[in-house]
């Protein structure tokens, strides 16, 4: 099959059956292949769909700038998809971010504002700092200028109830008992979690939420409440943005990075597949729902980003030592070569 350019090969990504969390639990573990992506992460998506909404709408014309606040993914989707559709992209990021995401946001022709990692409530927050560039750069671009303002623009979760769910649901033959993952934006967990249950309302949704988030909280009394912190970037939310309003959440757990970061070495170094920190968050919790769910049930999670991009961070043993966490001992061996 060929793909007419970029924009075609977004989507359509395997479901691969993950060997040891299944015969840990007697279940079907299935990881939907989101770093296959031509950015090489879920957010292709999502940027996918803001951009053709906003074009849909009028909002965003030839030669138009796209401005957005991103831990990097969205924004490397952004900025690859504004390529050959005739976009510039200008991309906030917090300068905590690997330093991999944003040499990639450069190399895919962003424009990088780096800003100091502030909580949501400040206003100089990466998100409305972006928010401000856009209605600034709207004035002066001569082709104008909008913010994609992924967290509550709903054409984020939209790309995930046309697509990836309904994909899982054609690649399963509807032979799916639970889908879990962590959230951002929310966009993925709640369009996925929405395209399921609208297929079979049995369909068990669940949050797998990092330390640091207050969504575990949320969802498990009502309170947003957030405690501790974790390495792992992307994933971690503090309120109920847009796309995650109406989420079809049935179960929340809680995966600190002790939990979730062997489960993204083990994939690695026993299954070959080289994952972000939040890949081993949703691993995590996919094992954890389905010992709830019990043996011989179908779990399907999502591989969010490939793991070179945090090569200076999760795969430094330097970095990883500096934050208390384990190291795993194949990251450090050294070949011994005989005279
Ligand atoms: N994992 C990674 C690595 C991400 O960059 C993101 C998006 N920020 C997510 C998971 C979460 O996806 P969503 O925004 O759809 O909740």
């Amino acid at each position: 099959m060929i793909r007419n350019g970029l924009v075609d090969s977004i989507g359509n990504t395997p479901l691969i059956r993950l060997k040891r969390a299944s015969e840990e639990t007697g279940c079907d573990i299935l990881g939907k292949a989101e770093f296959l992506n031509p950015g090489q992460s879920v957010k292709d998506r999502a940027a996918l769909g803001i951009i053709q909404d906003a074009v849909a709408r009028g909002e965003l014309k030839p030669g138009g700038v796209i401005v957005e606040g991103t831990a990097g993914n969205t924004g490397i989707g952004l900025a690859l998809v504004a390529a050959p559709l005739g976009f510039r992209t200008v991309i906030v990021i917090p300068e905590t971010q690997s330093q991999e995401k944003k040499d990639m946001l450069r190399l895919a022709g962003a424009t990088l504002v780096e800003v100091p990692a502030v909580a949501y409530a400040n206003p100089n927050n990466y998100v409305k700092v972006s928010g401000r560039l856009a209605e600034a750069l709207a004035k002066t671009e001569p082709n104008g200028a909008i913010w994609a303002n992924q967290f509550d623009n709903v054409a984020n979760r939209q790309a995930h109830i046309d697509t990836t769910g309904p994909e899982i649901w054609e690649q399963t033959q509807g032979k799916v008992d639970g889908f879990i993952c962590a959230v951002g934006t929310g966009g993925t967990l709640a369009g996925i979690g929405m395209a399921l249950k609208a297929r079979n309302k049995d369909i068990k949704i669940g949050l797998a939420d990092p330390m640091g988030a207050a969504l575990y909280s949320y969802y498990t009394t009502g309170e947003l409440k957030a405690e501790g912190s974790s390495i792992t970037e992307g994933i971690g939310q503090g309120r109920i943005t847009a796309n995650l309003v109406d989420a079809p959440v049935d179960a929340a757990f809680q995966i600190p990075d002790e939990e979730a970061l062997p489960v993204v070495f083990d994939l690695l170094e026993h299954e070959g597949l080289c994952l972000g920190g939040s890949s081993g968050v949703n691993v995590a919790g996919a094992i954890r729902l389905a010992k709830e769910l019990g043996p011989g049930h179908t779990i399907v999670t999502i591989l969010c980003d490939y793991g070179t991009r945090y090569q200076s961070k999760l795969f430094n043993p330097e970095f990883l030592r500096s934050k208390n966490l384990p190291v795993p001992e194949w990251l450090e061996r050294k070949a011994e070569v005989p005279n």
